[in-house]
């Protein structure tokens, strides 16, 4: 099929950031690409690291996590836009190496040492230095610059989240396009699996259980339109739970047979939990396996055997949840177990046999669809959808039609702090939608607004998004003044609230203000700078370790030249003295000076290289 579009457009990426890994596609060559990362691996680890010399992003800084696990950063997702004194936070803060601190806001800040200091840095920062990673793996690709992105996001996302996700793509210079949702990525990548079948009319369970998050939802496909109609879902469940618990059991196995306790040493838990996810994985394809690591506390080497009955029994309850969100998804769609057409398995850990069979006996024992890979069905979706925002594409990718809905019930606090819903939950969106309040009290000239979103019918139990003063009421009795709330909520699900009171006219509009916990676009582009400085960092850093490398193997080199008795031969004495002198110094210098400047390597190279010339030749 011809390629739809303009084709010379600057290419726009899909890119999943996930909480453990990320994967990146694009639309080229008339299909979908997975696109691949140096080290030949089509997801990278969401993890960047900081050490004396460089920041790492990737594999690079995932495989020298146990070196270094203070300054190793992962799993930030778990904390774009949240808050530092929320209890999940704290929870897993407890669990990671990484330091994380309270900033401005009660925004977490994570602490790392780089380069030999303290330095700070927002969720959002980290992830868009991965961002720059997976946009640099499909500009290597692509061999030119990428600047546009669709970025998946789970569904259960809230607004803050969703900007702050935004706000990192802002800062790794990307123009977001869209704030997708993963099931509704993944739902895109099954319809376009099965272009050429009839989809139409089908309904699909997207359930996603990656390793931080997990999402289900219920989506109908009629002719090319892809309309979720409910989610579900948990932002702190997923397959570092299940290591967690197979740490736990490790460490008490740890205990009972050498009565240590191994907790308080962050550098034997890293070791360990590393074990535990590769011992995790085996167990989805074997009966058992061992856990085993060399000296893991007190010159101990453990090793333990582990069954898949028994891995199973430590996290059933976890799987289980993952049943009963399914069951709250379908309840809320209102459509029966036996309407559902296809349930699709996305994320790394919809490999587990038993997590597979509670899902199948939860549906009567129905087949599960397993067709699309689990890795990489997000960033496919994502990526149709960034090549349909920019007119490119196939015909069935400009015939995509997608409709997104709100996943929590939207609204504002009134009297007795009760919640009025002013948009509910899974409405499609972009929606906009109003709400005609009053005053409580004789002559009230200014009302507060705050604005929640959440199911419960008291504000206190529910997230406060915002808050803002609506001022210049025209002064009445109570119940007689006119405010109309309008929420507007946009495709990538990011809200604006603004309020008018009808007497006084169209002056007192105001837009909702977030707390001030939002990223002005001064911050923004002091972040972007940040980010372009530590890129020019992490190059100069290149240079003088090349320069240096360069001067330390030509000096080893002439050293064993120098070795070979045929080549020594043939040198005056005093000419071979000379070369052994300058070598030696050399060697030396290369030692002492770790990371010399750029000019100091290349002068001193000069100087060598001068002196070993006969040798050379
Ligand atoms: P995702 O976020 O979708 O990339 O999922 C990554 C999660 O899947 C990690 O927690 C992995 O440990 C987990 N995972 C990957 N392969 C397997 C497997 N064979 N069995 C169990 N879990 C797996």
């Amino acid at each position: 099929m011809a390629s739809h579009g303009n084709s010379k457009a600057s290419p726009a990426i899909g890119i999943d950031l996930g909480t453990t890994y990320s994967c990146v596609a694009v639309w080229h060559n008339n299909r979908v690409e997975i696109i691949a990362n140096s080290q030949g691996n089509r997801t990278t680890p969401s993890c960047v690291a900081f050490t004396e010399n460089e920041r790492l992003v990737g594999d690079a800084a995932k495989n020298q996590t146990d070196m270094n696990p203070t300054n190793t950063v992962y799993a930030v997702k778990r904390l774009i836009g949240k808050r530092f004194s929320e209890t999940c936070v704290q929870n897993d803060i407890k669990q990671w190496p990484f330091k994380v601190v309270a900033g401005p806001n009660d925004r977490p800040k994570i602490v790392v040492k780089y380069q030999g200091e303290d330095k700070l840095f927002y969720a959002e920062e980290i992830s868009s230095m991965i961002l720059v990673k997976m946009k640099e793996v499909a500009e290597a690709y692509l061999d030119c610059a990428v600047k546009k992105a669709v970025i998946t996001v789970p569904a259960y996302f809230n607004d803050s989240q969703r900007r702050f996700t935004k706000d990192a793509g802002a800062i790794a210079g990307l123009n977001v396009m869209r704030i997708m949702d993963e099931p509704t990525a993944a739902a895109v990548a099954y319809g376009f699996d099965k272009i050429g079948e009839n989809t139409n009319g089908k309904n699909v369970l997207i359930f996603d259980l990656g390793g931080g998050t997990f999402d289900v939802a219920l989506l109908s496909i009629t002719y090319g339109k892809f309309e979720v109609k409910a989610t579900a879902g948990d932002t702190h469940l997923g397959g570092e739970d299940f290591d967690d618990r197979l740490v736990d059991h490790c460490v008490k196995e740890f205990k009972r047979k050498y009565n240590k306790d191994i907790t308080g040493n962050v550098r034997a838990l890293r070791r360990l939990r590393t074990a535990c996810e590769g011992a995790k994985r085996t167990l989805s394809f074997s009966a058992q396996t061992m856990i085993e690591v060399d000296y893991l506390y007190d010159g101990i080497d453990f090793s333990t055997r582990i069954s898949q009955a028994r891995f199973e029994e430590l996290n059933l309850d976890l799987f289980s949840r993952c049943t009963d969100l399914v069951d709250k998804c379908l309840r809320d769609a209102k459509t029966e177990k036996r309407m559902v057409d296809v349930v699709v398995l996305i994320g790394g850990s919809t490999r587990i046999p038993k997590v597979q069979q509670l899902l199948q006996d939860f549906f009567g024992g129905k087949e599960l669809c397993n067709a699309i890979n689990p890795d990489e069905a997000v960033a496919y979706g994502a990526s149709v959808q960034a090549a349909k925002l920019n007119g490119q594409g196939s015909k069935e990718v400009q015939d995509l039609d997608l409709v997104d809905v709100t996943p929590l019930s939207l609204g504002v606090a009134i009297r007795g702090g009760k919640l009025l819903v002013v948009v509910p939950r899974n409405t499609p969106i972009p929606t906009k939608k109003k709400h005609v309040l009053t005053t409580s009290v004789d002559y009230q000239t200014s009302a507060y607004l705050a604005i929640y979103e959440g199911e419960r019918a008291e504000t206190k139990h529910n997230n406060l998004l915002g808050e803002f003063v609506l001022d210049n009421i025209d002064s009445a009795l109570k119940y007689v003044p006119q405010i109309d709330v309008c929420f507007e909520i946009d495709a990538n699900g990011i809200l604006n609230v603004s309020a008018q009171d009808r007497s006084s006219g169209n002056n007192n509009k105001i837009m909702i203000n977030n707390e001030g916990g939002r990223l002005s676009i001064e911050e923004i582009e002091k972040m972007m700078q940040d980010a372009e400085k530590y890129k020019a960092d992490d190059e100069e850093y290149r240079k003088r370790y090349d320069a240096w490398n360069s001067l330390d193997r030509y000096s080893y080199q002439m050293r064993n030249m120098l070795r070979d008795t045929k080549i020594a031969a043939m040198l005056p004495f005093s000419t071979k003295i000379n070369i052994e002198d300058a070598i030696g110094k050399s060697i030396n210098w290369v030692e002492q000076n770790p990371l010399p400047q750029v000019w100091e390597s290349e002068s001193k190279m000069n100087e060598l290289k001068s002196i070993c010339k006969p040798t050379e030749k």
